[in-house]
Protein backbone atom coordinates (compact mmCIF):
# COMPACT_ATOMS: atom_id res chain seq x y z
CA UNK A 1 0.00 0.00 0.00
CA UNK A 2 1.22 3.20 -0.92
CA UNK A 3 1.66 7.12 -0.20
CA UNK A 4 0.32 5.85 3.59
CA UNK A 5 0.68 7.54 7.04
CA UNK A 6 2.14 4.40 9.14
CA UNK A 7 1.61 4.64 13.05
CA UNK A 8 4.57 4.27 15.00
CA UNK A 9 7.27 4.38 12.50
CA UNK A 10 7.99 6.01 9.24
CA UNK A 11 7.21 5.05 5.56
CA UNK A 12 4.69 5.33 3.69
CA UNK A 13 4.56 1.33 1.90
CA UNK A 14 4.59 -2.15 3.06
CA UNK A 15 3.85 -5.01 1.84
CA UNK A 16 2.89 -8.20 3.42
CA UNK A 17 3.80 -12.01 2.46
CA UNK A 18 2.07 -15.11 4.06
CA UNK A 19 -0.35 -12.74 5.99
CA UNK A 20 2.39 -11.25 7.85
CA UNK A 21 4.08 -7.85 7.33
CA UNK A 22 7.52 -8.44 5.04
CA UNK A 23 8.93 -5.16 4.53
CA UNK A 24 8.40 -1.25 4.76
CA UNK A 25 9.74 1.58 2.80
CA UNK A 26 10.33 4.82 1.63
CA UNK A 27 9.70 8.20 3.70
CA UNK A 28 6.20 10.28 5.02
CA UNK A 29 6.63 13.13 2.95
CA UNK A 30 3.94 15.10 1.28
CA UNK A 31 0.63 14.66 2.59
CA UNK A 32 -0.46 10.91 3.00
CA UNK A 33 -3.58 9.68 0.82
CA UNK A 34 -4.79 7.07 3.90
CA UNK A 35 -3.65 6.38 7.21
CA UNK A 36 -2.34 2.98 8.65
CA UNK A 37 -2.89 1.88 12.10
CA UNK A 38 -2.18 -1.78 13.83
CA UNK A 39 -5.26 -3.38 14.92
CA UNK A 40 -6.84 -2.59 18.54
CA UNK A 41 -7.00 -5.32 20.35
CA UNK A 42 -8.98 -5.17 23.36
CA UNK A 43 -7.42 -7.48 26.18
CA UNK A 44 -10.46 -6.96 28.39
CA UNK A 45 -14.12 -7.90 27.54
CA UNK A 46 -16.73 -10.80 27.35
CA UNK A 47 -17.59 -11.73 23.58
CA UNK A 48 -20.17 -14.40 24.08
CA UNK A 49 -22.50 -12.01 26.65
CA UNK A 50 -21.53 -9.12 24.39
CA UNK A 51 -22.94 -11.14 21.15
CA UNK A 52 -26.24 -12.75 23.48
CA UNK A 53 -26.88 -8.60 24.83
CA UNK A 54 -27.21 -7.41 21.24
CA UNK A 55 -30.27 -9.13 21.04
CA UNK A 56 -31.83 -8.54 24.19
CA UNK A 57 -33.95 -5.48 25.34
CA UNK A 58 -31.07 -2.22 25.77
CA UNK A 59 -32.24 0.36 28.14
CA UNK A 60 -29.72 2.69 27.87
CA UNK A 61 -32.05 5.27 26.84
CA UNK A 62 -34.03 5.41 29.79
CA UNK A 63 -33.53 8.04 32.28
CA UNK A 64 -36.58 7.56 34.61
CA UNK A 65 -37.80 4.34 36.20
CA UNK A 66 -41.28 4.80 34.14
CA UNK A 67 -39.33 4.91 30.92
CA UNK A 68 -37.93 1.48 32.27
CA UNK A 69 -41.13 0.03 33.04
CA UNK A 70 -42.46 1.06 29.43
CA UNK A 71 -39.60 -0.51 27.73
CA UNK A 72 -39.78 -3.71 29.65
CA UNK A 73 -43.92 -4.20 29.07
CA UNK A 74 -43.94 -3.20 25.27
CA UNK A 75 -41.26 -5.68 25.08
CA UNK A 76 -43.24 -8.39 27.12
CA UNK A 77 -45.53 -8.05 24.71
CA UNK A 78 -43.49 -9.51 21.80
CA UNK A 79 -42.43 -12.81 23.71
CA UNK A 80 -43.18 -16.16 23.37
CA UNK A 81 -45.20 -17.48 26.74
CA UNK A 82 -42.64 -18.49 29.38
CA UNK A 83 -39.38 -17.26 28.07
CA UNK A 84 -37.14 -14.86 30.42
CA UNK A 85 -36.74 -11.32 29.56
CA UNK A 86 -33.63 -10.43 30.17
CA UNK A 87 -33.07 -6.69 29.94
CA UNK A 88 -29.23 -4.99 30.07
CA UNK A 89 -27.74 -1.66 30.68
CA UNK A 90 -30.32 -0.76 33.75
CA UNK A 91 -29.07 1.69 35.54
CA UNK A 92 -30.83 3.23 38.83
CA UNK A 93 -27.97 5.57 39.13
CA UNK A 94 -30.03 7.88 36.45
CA UNK A 95 -33.06 8.15 38.77
CA UNK A 96 -34.55 10.63 40.60
CA UNK A 97 -33.12 9.86 44.17
CA UNK A 98 -30.95 6.83 42.20
CA UNK A 99 -33.95 5.02 43.41
CA UNK A 100 -33.60 0.91 42.59
CA UNK A 101 -37.31 -0.39 40.50
CA UNK A 102 -38.45 -3.27 42.86
CA UNK A 103 -39.98 -6.47 42.44
CA UNK A 104 -43.43 -5.39 42.58
CA UNK A 105 -42.91 -3.22 39.96
CA UNK A 106 -42.09 -5.76 37.36
CA UNK A 107 -44.72 -8.08 38.98
CA UNK A 108 -47.45 -5.50 37.83
CA UNK A 109 -45.75 -6.18 34.18
CA UNK A 110 -46.00 -10.02 34.32
CA UNK A 111 -46.11 -11.93 37.23
CA UNK A 112 -45.67 -15.30 35.32
CA UNK A 113 -42.72 -14.64 33.33
CA UNK A 114 -39.21 -14.38 34.76
CA UNK A 115 -37.81 -10.72 34.48
CA UNK A 116 -34.68 -9.82 35.23
CA UNK A 117 -32.91 -6.23 34.75
CA UNK A 118 -28.89 -6.47 34.66
CA UNK A 119 -27.36 -3.28 36.32
CA UNK A 120 -25.24 -1.47 33.88
CA UNK A 121 -21.73 -2.30 35.96
CA UNK A 122 -22.70 -6.30 35.50
CA UNK A 123 -22.81 -7.12 38.90
CA UNK A 124 -26.45 -6.01 40.03
CA UNK A 125 -29.66 -7.46 39.13
CA UNK A 126 -33.17 -6.55 39.43
CA UNK A 127 -35.72 -9.88 39.77
CA UNK A 128 -39.14 -10.02 39.59
CA UNK A 129 -40.84 -12.60 41.69
CA UNK A 130 -41.71 -15.29 38.98
CA UNK A 131 -37.23 -14.78 38.03
CA UNK A 132 -36.43 -15.02 42.01
CA UNK A 133 -38.87 -18.42 41.88
CA UNK A 134 -37.39 -19.88 39.18
CA UNK A 135 -33.78 -19.52 40.86
CA UNK A 136 -35.72 -21.07 44.07
CA UNK A 137 -34.84 -17.74 46.32
CA UNK A 138 -37.69 -16.80 48.93
CA UNK A 139 -37.61 -14.81 52.19
CA UNK A 140 -36.05 -17.63 53.71
CA UNK A 141 -32.85 -18.18 51.56
CA UNK A 142 -29.64 -16.77 53.56
CA UNK A 143 -27.59 -14.08 51.52
CA UNK A 144 -24.65 -15.99 49.79
CA UNK A 145 -21.21 -15.44 50.64
CA UNK A 146 -20.26 -12.16 48.81
CA UNK A 147 -23.65 -11.15 47.80
CA UNK A 148 -27.05 -9.91 48.90
CA UNK A 149 -30.87 -10.38 48.36
CA UNK A 150 -32.23 -6.60 49.02
CA UNK A 151 -35.35 -6.55 51.60
CA UNK A 152 -37.77 -3.63 51.98
CA UNK A 153 -38.42 -2.65 55.68
CA UNK A 154 -40.64 -5.69 56.78
CA UNK A 155 -37.86 -8.29 55.43
CA UNK A 156 -39.58 -8.71 52.31
CA UNK A 157 -37.42 -9.73 49.16
CA UNK A 158 -38.20 -6.60 46.94
CA UNK A 159 -35.95 -8.42 43.79
CA UNK A 160 -32.63 -6.04 44.07
CA UNK A 161 -30.04 -8.88 44.07
CA UNK A 162 -25.93 -7.65 44.56
CA UNK A 163 -22.85 -9.63 43.36
CA UNK A 164 -23.39 -13.01 44.40
CA UNK A 165 -26.77 -13.05 44.85
CA UNK A 166 -27.55 -11.33 41.26
CA UNK A 167 -25.77 -14.27 39.70
CA UNK A 168 -27.62 -16.89 41.76
CA UNK A 169 -30.54 -15.72 39.71
CA UNK A 170 -28.94 -15.06 36.26
CA UNK A 171 -27.61 -18.67 36.60
CA UNK A 172 -31.18 -20.03 36.78
CA UNK A 173 -32.20 -18.51 33.11
CA UNK A 174 -31.72 -21.47 30.65
CA UNK A 175 -28.40 -21.74 29.14
CA UNK A 176 -27.82 -21.17 25.64
CA UNK A 177 -27.48 -23.92 22.98
CA UNK A 178 -24.19 -24.36 21.38
CA UNK A 179 -25.28 -22.55 17.73
CA UNK A 180 -27.03 -20.19 19.73
CA UNK A 181 -23.35 -19.40 21.49
CA UNK A 182 -21.49 -19.76 18.03
CA UNK A 183 -23.49 -17.11 16.36
CA UNK A 184 -23.58 -14.73 19.15
CA UNK A 185 -19.67 -15.10 19.23
CA UNK A 186 -19.40 -14.27 15.67
CA UNK A 187 -21.88 -11.58 16.33
CA UNK A 188 -19.86 -10.25 18.77
CA UNK A 189 -16.70 -10.28 16.18
CA UNK A 190 -18.19 -8.83 13.35
CA UNK A 191 -19.17 -5.74 15.48
CA UNK A 192 -15.97 -5.34 17.04
CA UNK A 193 -14.47 -5.78 13.74
CA UNK A 194 -16.51 -2.68 12.20
CA UNK A 195 -14.46 -0.14 15.63
CA UNK A 196 -11.37 -1.59 13.90
CA UNK A 197 -10.46 -4.14 16.55
CA UNK A 198 -8.35 -7.62 14.88
CA UNK A 199 -8.00 -9.61 18.70
CA UNK A 200 -10.56 -9.30 21.61
CA UNK A 201 -9.78 -11.52 25.13
CA UNK A 202 -13.08 -13.14 26.69
CA UNK A 203 -12.11 -12.29 30.30
CA UNK A 204 -14.65 -14.67 32.02
CA UNK A 205 -14.96 -18.16 29.21
CA UNK A 206 -17.19 -20.85 31.06
CA UNK A 207 -19.85 -18.93 32.94
CA UNK A 208 -22.49 -21.16 31.49
CA UNK A 209 -20.84 -24.35 30.42
CA UNK A 210 -17.18 -24.60 30.07
CA UNK A 211 -17.04 -27.37 27.65
CA UNK A 212 -19.73 -25.63 25.39
CA UNK A 213 -18.31 -22.45 25.17
CA UNK A 214 -14.93 -23.51 24.44
CA UNK A 215 -16.26 -25.73 21.15
CA UNK A 216 -18.14 -22.47 20.58
CA UNK A 217 -15.11 -20.19 20.26
CA UNK A 218 -13.35 -22.71 18.30
CA UNK A 219 -16.25 -23.08 16.08
CA UNK A 220 -16.56 -19.11 15.20
CA UNK A 221 -12.62 -18.47 14.91
CA UNK A 222 -13.03 -22.01 11.85
CA UNK A 223 -16.11 -19.92 10.43
CA UNK A 224 -14.02 -16.77 9.66
CA UNK A 225 -14.34 -14.64 12.52
CA UNK A 226 -12.93 -11.87 11.66
CA UNK A 227 -11.13 -11.43 15.53
CA UNK A 228 -8.62 -13.31 17.03
CA UNK A 229 -10.04 -14.88 20.39
CA UNK A 230 -8.25 -14.78 23.81
CA UNK A 231 -9.82 -16.98 26.48
CA UNK A 232 -9.50 -16.53 30.40
CA UNK A 233 -11.48 -19.11 31.68
CA UNK A 234 -13.25 -18.92 34.67
CA UNK A 235 -10.35 -19.86 37.76
CA UNK A 236 -13.12 -22.72 39.12
CA UNK A 237 -14.31 -24.54 36.25
CA UNK A 238 -10.72 -25.61 35.66
CA UNK A 239 -9.17 -26.10 39.41
CA UNK A 240 -12.22 -25.85 41.60
CA UNK A 241 -12.22 -29.59 43.59
CA UNK A 242 -15.57 -30.36 42.63
CA UNK A 243 -17.06 -28.13 40.02
CA UNK A 244 -13.70 -28.79 37.40
CA UNK A 245 -13.51 -30.12 33.99
CA UNK A 246 -11.79 -33.06 33.43
CA UNK A 247 -8.13 -32.23 32.12
CA UNK A 248 -8.08 -34.33 29.11
CA UNK A 249 -11.37 -32.75 28.43
CA UNK A 250 -9.69 -29.67 27.92
CA UNK A 251 -7.24 -30.77 26.45
CA UNK A 252 -8.95 -32.24 23.67
CA UNK A 253 -10.96 -28.95 23.75
CA UNK A 254 -7.43 -26.64 23.93
CA UNK A 255 -5.47 -28.97 20.98
CA UNK A 256 -8.15 -28.39 18.43
CA UNK A 257 -8.20 -24.89 18.71
CA UNK A 258 -5.68 -23.02 16.35
CA UNK A 259 -3.52 -20.78 19.00
CA UNK A 260 -3.13 -17.94 16.49
CA UNK A 261 -7.02 -17.55 16.03
CA UNK A 262 -8.12 -18.83 19.27
CA UNK A 263 -6.29 -19.76 22.48
CA UNK A 264 -6.58 -20.25 26.05
CA UNK A 265 -4.56 -17.97 27.57
CA UNK A 266 -5.12 -18.04 31.56
CA UNK A 267 -7.64 -18.17 34.20
CA UNK A 268 -10.16 -15.64 36.17
CA UNK A 269 -10.87 -14.44 39.37
CA UNK A 270 -12.81 -11.66 40.77
CA UNK A 271 -11.62 -10.21 44.01
CA UNK A 272 -14.08 -7.80 44.59
CA UNK A 273 -17.07 -5.88 43.06
CA UNK A 274 -17.73 -2.83 41.90
CA UNK A 275 -18.17 1.55 42.48
CA UNK A 276 -21.59 1.91 41.41
CA UNK A 277 -22.95 -0.62 43.39
CA UNK A 278 -20.86 -0.55 46.45
CA UNK A 279 -19.27 -3.42 46.35
CA UNK A 280 -15.37 -2.79 45.33
CA UNK A 281 -13.74 -3.18 48.28
CA UNK A 282 -12.10 0.19 49.60
CA UNK A 283 -9.99 0.82 52.54
CA UNK A 284 -12.32 4.36 52.87
CA UNK A 285 -16.16 3.84 53.01
CA UNK A 286 -18.62 4.33 50.28
CA UNK A 287 -21.41 7.62 50.46
CA UNK A 288 -24.20 5.64 50.10
CA UNK A 289 -23.90 2.48 51.99
CA UNK A 290 -21.13 3.96 54.80
CA UNK A 291 -19.21 0.40 54.24
CA UNK A 292 -15.77 -0.67 52.72
CA UNK A 293 -17.54 -3.18 50.11
CA UNK A 294 -16.86 -6.90 49.92
CA UNK A 295 -14.03 -9.11 49.04
CA UNK A 296 -15.54 -12.35 47.00
CA UNK A 297 -13.16 -14.12 49.20
CA UNK A 298 -11.47 -14.22 52.29
CA UNK A 299 -7.57 -12.93 51.72
CA UNK A 300 -6.49 -16.35 52.89
CA UNK A 301 -8.89 -17.85 50.20
CA UNK A 302 -7.82 -15.39 47.70
CA UNK A 303 -4.33 -16.40 48.29
CA UNK A 304 -4.42 -20.32 48.10
CA UNK A 305 -6.63 -19.74 44.57
CA UNK A 306 -4.03 -17.42 43.43
CA UNK A 307 -0.93 -19.73 44.53
CA UNK A 308 -3.23 -22.99 42.84
CA UNK A 309 -3.57 -21.30 39.51
CA UNK A 310 0.24 -20.39 39.52
CA UNK A 311 1.25 -23.43 40.45
CA UNK A 312 -0.62 -25.33 38.16
CA UNK A 313 1.21 -23.00 35.14
CA UNK A 314 -1.61 -20.57 34.39
CA UNK A 315 -1.97 -17.57 34.00
CA UNK A 316 -3.48 -15.67 36.79
CA UNK A 317 -6.09 -12.20 35.57
CA UNK A 318 -7.25 -10.80 38.83
CA UNK A 319 -10.46 -8.21 39.21
CA UNK A 320 -10.17 -5.56 41.22
CA UNK A 321 -11.34 -2.24 41.59
CA UNK A 322 -10.88 -1.34 45.25
CA UNK A 323 -7.73 -0.64 46.70
CA UNK A 324 -7.68 -2.93 49.31
CA UNK A 325 -8.66 -5.83 47.56
CA UNK A 326 -5.76 -4.93 45.06
CA UNK A 327 -3.37 -5.16 47.90
CA UNK A 328 -4.05 -8.46 48.46
CA UNK A 329 -4.00 -9.50 44.84
CA UNK A 330 -0.34 -7.52 45.71
CA UNK A 331 0.08 -9.91 48.80
CA UNK A 332 -0.28 -12.86 46.71
CA UNK A 333 1.62 -11.98 43.60
CA UNK A 334 5.11 -10.76 45.58
CA UNK A 335 5.08 -14.43 46.88
CA UNK A 336 5.39 -16.10 43.25
CA UNK A 337 8.81 -16.66 41.20
CA UNK A 338 7.51 -15.25 38.57
CA UNK A 339 4.40 -12.49 39.19
CA UNK A 340 5.15 -10.98 35.76
CA UNK A 341 3.00 -13.73 33.93
CA UNK A 342 0.11 -12.34 35.36
CA UNK A 343 -2.62 -9.97 35.23
CA UNK A 344 -4.38 -7.21 37.52
CA UNK A 345 -7.52 -6.22 36.09
CA UNK A 346 -8.77 -2.35 36.77
CA UNK A 347 -7.34 -1.18 39.64
CA UNK A 348 -9.03 1.77 39.74
CA UNK A 349 -8.07 3.03 42.75
CA UNK A 350 -4.52 3.29 43.53
CA UNK A 351 -1.96 5.33 46.27
CA UNK A 352 1.08 6.30 45.52
CA UNK A 353 2.80 3.64 47.22
CA UNK A 354 0.94 0.73 45.66
CA UNK A 355 1.96 2.49 42.29
CA UNK A 356 5.28 1.48 43.21
CA UNK A 357 4.45 -1.96 44.63
CA UNK A 358 2.84 -2.09 41.26
CA UNK A 359 6.01 -1.55 39.12
CA UNK A 360 8.22 -3.51 41.06
CA UNK A 361 5.89 -6.60 40.63
CA UNK A 362 5.94 -5.70 37.21
CA UNK A 363 2.94 -7.69 36.27
CA UNK A 364 0.15 -6.83 33.41
CA UNK A 365 -2.12 -4.03 34.53
CA UNK A 366 -5.30 -3.46 32.18
CA UNK A 367 -7.18 0.01 32.36
CA UNK A 368 -10.89 0.75 30.87
CA UNK A 369 -10.91 4.44 30.37
CA UNK A 370 -14.40 4.31 28.88
CA UNK A 371 -15.65 3.97 32.44
CA UNK A 372 -14.89 7.44 33.30
CA UNK A 373 -17.11 8.39 30.57
CA UNK A 374 -20.08 6.41 31.42
CA UNK A 375 -19.98 5.70 35.16
CA UNK A 376 -18.62 9.24 36.26
CA UNK A 377 -21.89 10.01 38.14
CA UNK A 378 -21.79 6.88 39.88
CA UNK A 379 -18.41 7.59 40.99
CA UNK A 380 -19.37 10.76 42.20
CA UNK A 381 -21.94 9.61 43.97
CA UNK A 382 -20.17 6.53 46.13
CA UNK A 383 -16.67 7.97 46.52
CA UNK A 384 -15.40 11.30 48.34
CA UNK A 385 -14.48 13.65 45.81
CA UNK A 386 -10.47 13.21 46.18
CA UNK A 387 -10.92 9.70 45.48
CA UNK A 388 -13.32 9.67 42.10
CA UNK A 389 -11.35 12.35 40.50
CA UNK A 390 -8.49 10.52 40.64
CA UNK A 391 -9.54 7.35 39.23
CA UNK A 392 -7.59 5.52 36.83
CA UNK A 393 -3.78 6.85 37.40
CA UNK A 394 -2.77 6.14 33.74
CA UNK A 395 -0.16 8.64 33.65
CA UNK A 396 1.66 8.02 37.74
CA UNK A 397 1.67 4.12 36.24
CA UNK A 398 2.98 4.97 33.28
CA UNK A 399 5.75 7.29 34.96
CA UNK A 400 6.23 4.52 37.17
CA UNK A 401 7.14 1.87 34.11
CA UNK A 402 4.10 -0.13 35.04
CA UNK A 403 3.56 -2.20 31.95
CA UNK A 404 -0.25 -1.29 30.87
CA UNK A 405 -3.14 -2.22 28.54
CA UNK A 406 -6.30 -0.38 27.54
CA UNK A 407 -9.54 -2.49 27.06
CA UNK A 408 -13.04 -1.85 26.95
CA UNK A 409 -14.76 -4.61 29.22
CA UNK A 410 -17.53 -4.57 26.45
CA UNK A 411 -20.91 -5.06 26.95
CA UNK A 412 -20.98 -3.36 29.92
CA UNK A 413 -19.38 -0.18 28.08
CA UNK A 414 -20.34 0.49 24.47
CA UNK A 415 -16.53 -1.08 23.39
CA UNK A 416 -15.40 1.57 20.47
CA UNK A 417 -11.78 1.76 21.61
CA UNK A 418 -11.77 5.41 20.36
CA UNK A 419 -14.15 6.41 22.90
CA UNK A 420 -11.60 5.03 25.44
CA UNK A 421 -9.05 6.89 23.90
CA UNK A 422 -10.40 9.92 23.84
CA UNK A 423 -11.48 9.56 28.14
CA UNK A 424 -7.94 8.79 28.36
CA UNK A 425 -6.45 11.69 26.53
CA UNK A 426 -8.93 14.25 27.37
CA UNK A 427 -10.21 12.86 31.08
CA UNK A 428 -14.29 13.86 31.10
CA UNK A 429 -15.61 16.80 33.80
CA UNK A 430 -14.44 15.59 37.53
CA UNK A 431 -11.45 13.56 36.80
CA UNK A 432 -8.12 15.49 37.43
CA UNK A 433 -6.72 15.92 34.00
CA UNK A 434 -2.93 15.67 35.51
CA UNK A 435 -3.43 12.02 34.66
CA UNK A 436 -4.14 12.55 30.64
CA UNK A 437 -2.23 11.45 28.69
CA UNK A 438 -0.91 11.83 24.68
CA UNK A 439 -3.17 10.39 21.58
CA UNK A 440 -0.21 8.48 20.45
CA UNK A 441 0.53 6.98 23.82
CA UNK A 442 -2.90 6.23 24.88
CA UNK A 443 -3.37 4.48 20.82
CA UNK A 444 -0.47 2.26 21.77
CA UNK A 445 -1.98 1.19 24.82
CA UNK A 446 -5.25 0.18 23.05
CA UNK A 447 -2.08 -2.19 20.24
CA UNK A 448 0.88 -2.99 21.83
CA UNK A 449 -0.41 -2.56 25.21
CA UNK A 450 -3.32 -5.04 24.31
CA UNK A 451 -0.28 -7.63 22.59
CA UNK A 452 1.34 -7.77 26.14
CA UNK A 453 -2.15 -8.12 27.88
CA UNK A 454 -2.24 -10.81 26.10
CA UNK A 455 1.19 -12.35 25.66
CA UNK A 456 1.32 -11.98 22.03
CA UNK A 457 4.17 -9.13 22.42
CA UNK A 458 6.17 -9.61 18.78
CA UNK A 459 3.63 -10.99 16.62
CA UNK A 460 1.00 -8.67 16.95
CA UNK A 461 0.08 -4.91 17.74
CA UNK A 462 2.63 -2.88 16.07
CA UNK A 463 3.70 -2.34 12.38
CA UNK A 464 6.74 -4.45 12.26
CA UNK A 465 8.37 -7.01 9.62
CA UNK A 466 7.60 -10.27 11.26
CA UNK A 467 4.18 -9.39 12.68
CA UNK A 468 0.82 -10.38 11.55
CA UNK A 469 -0.60 -7.87 9.45
CA UNK A 470 -3.43 -7.51 11.14
CA UNK A 471 -4.67 -2.99 11.09
CA UNK A 472 -7.36 -0.69 10.15
CA UNK A 473 -6.88 2.28 7.45
CA UNK A 474 -8.33 5.24 7.97
CA UNK A 475 -9.02 8.15 5.15
CA UNK A 476 -8.01 10.98 7.35
CA UNK A 477 -5.66 11.36 10.47
CA UNK A 478 -7.41 9.08 13.26
CA UNK A 479 -8.35 10.48 16.47
CA UNK A 480 -10.95 10.43 18.41
CA UNK A 481 -14.34 9.87 16.69
CA UNK A 482 -12.84 8.50 13.91
CA UNK A 483 -13.49 4.94 11.97
CA UNK A 484 -11.87 2.83 9.91
CA UNK A 485 -13.01 2.33 6.67
CA UNK A 486 -10.94 -1.07 6.35
CA UNK A 487 -9.79 -3.21 8.58
CA UNK A 488 -7.63 -6.22 7.58
CA UNK A 489 -6.84 -9.27 9.44
CA UNK A 490 -3.99 -11.63 8.26
CA UNK A 491 -3.60 -9.33 5.28
CA UNK A 492 -6.96 -10.06 4.88
CA UNK A 493 -9.56 -7.80 4.44
CA UNK A 494 -12.40 -8.26 6.77
CA UNK A 495 -14.37 -5.24 7.25
CA UNK A 496 -14.79 -2.62 4.32
CA UNK A 497 -17.01 0.15 5.35
CA UNK A 498 -18.26 0.85 1.49
CA UNK A 499 -19.75 -2.87 1.55
CA UNK A 500 -20.66 -3.33 5.42
CA UNK A 501 -21.87 0.52 7.10
ZN1 LIG B 1 -14.83 -7.67 32.80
Amino acid sequence: MNNVSLFGRSGNSFTVENGKFSSFSGSSDGAPRKYILPGFIDAHCHILPTGLDLAKLQLDDCKTQEDVLQAVAEWEKTMEPGAWLHAVHYDQTKFEGSKHIVCAQLDAISSTRPILLRHVNGHASIANSAALKAARVDHNTPDPDGGEFGRDDSGQLNGVLLEKAHEVVTSAMPEPSLEEMTEAILLAAQEMSKLGITAATDMMTGRWNLEKELMAYHAAAEQGSPVRFRLYVQWATVLHERKAIQPELLRELTRQMNPDLCRMEGLKVFADGAIGSATAAIHSRFRTTGGRGQLIYSEANLADILAKIDAAGWKCSVHTIGDRSTDLVMDAYEKFDDPTRHRIEHAMILSDQQIDRLANLNCHVTMQPEFLHWFGHAYRAQLEPEISSHLKRVKSCLDKGIRLSFNSDRPIVGGNPWDGIGAAVNRPEGFVISENIPLEKAIDLYTHGGADANSDLGSMGELKEGQWADYQVYDSEPKPGSSPTQVYRAGELVYDSNTVP
